[in-house]
């Protein structure tokens, strides 16, 4: 069993990682973090290419057991749905039930993804939210986890690299310095 933690990661910064150490820690699993190859809904949005990306991960996770970097929608046809990213795991993994973890801005627009019906027989719908916050309940959704609330964006490390402000503290240093050295974002 392990939860798949999907997005674009243009870049990966701290609020990504502060919300998939809770997530690992609250539901005991190793959470992969996935990075798409183009989001459905976020075509314009990048700038570091899926590898690079994927690099990115890399660097963020090291050291931690708890991580790993899942490269596979990185292998498949552009744009990445959710539901044939997970037919194209389940094929490479048979037998491994996976959980899907959602932030609630995904989560609210669940209901217009790609064949939502069939998630449930894929994966398990974990969705979680800052302390306090409300997330509108779907039938899809089997759980909901609190984690702190990190007010970090990849819009806004992308516009702090742009206009050559600082991005230490808001993404791991191995990621800063790989910013700077394959000059991205700029
Ligand atoms: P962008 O600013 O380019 O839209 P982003 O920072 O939202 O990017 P994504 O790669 O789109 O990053 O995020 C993937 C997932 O991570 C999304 O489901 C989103 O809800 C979640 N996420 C992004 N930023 C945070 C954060 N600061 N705290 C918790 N979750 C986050």
């Amino acid at each position: 069993m392990d939860t798949l933690f999907g997005g674009t990661f243009d870049p990966v910064h701290l609020g990504h990682l502060v919300a998939a150490e809770a997530a690992a820690e609250a539901l005991q699993m190793r959470v992969r973090l996935m990075p798409a190859r183009e989001q459905p809904f976020k075509r314009e949005a990048h700038v570091a290419s899926p590898e690079q990306r994927a690099e990115m991960l890399d660097l963020a996770i090291a050291g931690n057991p708890r991580f790993a970097v899942e490269r596979i929608e990185l292998g498949l046809p552009a744009p990445s749905y959710t539901v044939l990213t997970l037919r194209a795991l389940a094929a490479r993994e048979g037998g491994n039930r996976f959980t899907l973890l959602l932030g609630a801005d995904a989560a609210a627009d669940l209901p217009q993804w790609y064949e939502v019906e069939s998630l449930p027989t894929l994966a398990d719908i974990v969705v979680f939210a800052r302390p306090g916050a409300v997330v509108r309940r779907h039938r899809l959704i089997a759980r909901v986890i609190e984690v702190p609330a990190v007010d970090i964006s990849a819009t806004l490390v992308r516009e702090r690299v742009r206009t050559g402000r600082s991005i230490r503290y808001l993404v791991p240093d191995a990621v800063r310095e790989y910013v700077a050295a394959h000059g991205l974002y700029r």
